[in-house]
């Protein structure tokens, strides 16, 4: 089952002619999940030629600006589509609101339903069956919250020509081996679990952070992830600038990416102070932390493979 993320947008407080703001797209299978939507999220969907029309779920990190401008452009380019199943929205207080006023005030007719869902972290916000999505407390100037979307570990798939190859008749002794038994067949001799079923996988892990000052407990959320966007606003040399402004530094998400002992990690949300050579600034200091750091870039695609 393929899982990617497409980085919509990559800056922090103002969009720039070659940056649009925060925004990152997750699909998984068929299902799409969008993370943020900040000003010139619709353009970028419109060039990577991304089905949005067949977003499941919003989750938005809090209501500043440069994460939910590019919102009500993306319901209304979406308001006459075939669809029935609803679009949720999740956010901390005050998302129901804007995009409540947003459709009343601009006159929005949708032809299916929009659940907006206002959240209080930690909780699990989503529960897709075999994944479920949470959202955990960030410090910022207002209200945020971090997303961790995670599957539940898959369990070896099990063998049936395997079983009857090795004697085993069809019944409750195929029930055994698949819960891990041993048992004896038609000749007499014993058969192991692990001989008919494969090895178990352990599910994928992504992760959201922005918008927050550094915590020690972001660690503990994001820990394990295959692949964790997070917040490199600044450079060390506005440490002041980044904690009065509750905002990180590349060092600090480099620093979480350390500790929670992620498999990869790409900074967002840049300062529109920097262009985009001087990201390199910013991947330099991360990567004096934590070697494997990387940039997003606008429409940047990230493969999330399984372990094995
Ligand atoms: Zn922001
Ligand atoms: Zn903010």
């Amino acid at each position: 089952m393929n899982m990617e993320a497409f980085v919509l947008g990559c800056g922090g407080m103002q969009p720039l002619p070659y940056r649009h703001l925060t925004s990152v797209l997750l699909r998984r299978e068929g299902d799409l999940f969008l993370f943020d939507g900040g000003e010139g999220t619709q353009v970028s969907l419109k060039r990577l030629n991304l089905k949005w029309k067949k977003i499941s779920a919003i989750f938005v990190s809090h209501t500043h600006a440069d994460h939910v401008t590019g919102l009500p452009g993306i319901l209304m380019l979406s308001s006459q589509v075939d669809r029935k199943e609803p679009l949720y929205i999740f956010g901390p207080p005050k998302i129901k609101e804007y995009i409540e006023t947003s459709r009343r005030v601009l006159d929005m007719y949708i032809n299916y339903p929009i659940v907006v869902k206002e959240i209080e972290a930690p909780c699990v916000v989503y529960d897709g069956g075999d994944f479920y999505v949470r959202a955990f407390p960030l410090e910022h100037s207002k209200t945020c919250v971090g997303y961790t979307l995670e599957e539940l570990d898959r369990p070896g798939e099990f063998n049936p020509d395997k079983a009857l190859e090795l004697k085993v008749p069809r019944g409750p002794l195929w029930g055994k081996l698949q819960h891990g038994e041993s048992v004896i067949n038609e000749d007499g001799v014993e058969v192991k679990s692990e001989q008919v079923v494969g090895k178990a996988r352990s599910g994928r892990k992504f992760s959201f952070v922005t918008d927050t000052v550094y915590l020690p407990s972001i660690t503990d959320n994001v820990r394990g992830s295959d692949l964790l966007i997070c917040e490199g606003m600044f450079a060390q040399d506005c440490l002041d600038q980044a904690k009065e402004k509750k905002h990180m530094t590349a060092i600090q998400a480099a620093t979480i990416a350390r500790d929670a002992d992620v498999k990869r990690m790409a900074m967002i949300h840049y300062s529109p102070r920097y262009n985009d050579k001087d990201l390199k600034d910013l991947l330099e200091e991360a990567q004096s932390v934590w070697p494997k750091t990387e940039l997003t870039r606008d429409r940047m695609h990230f493969e999330i493979p399984y372990e094995d």
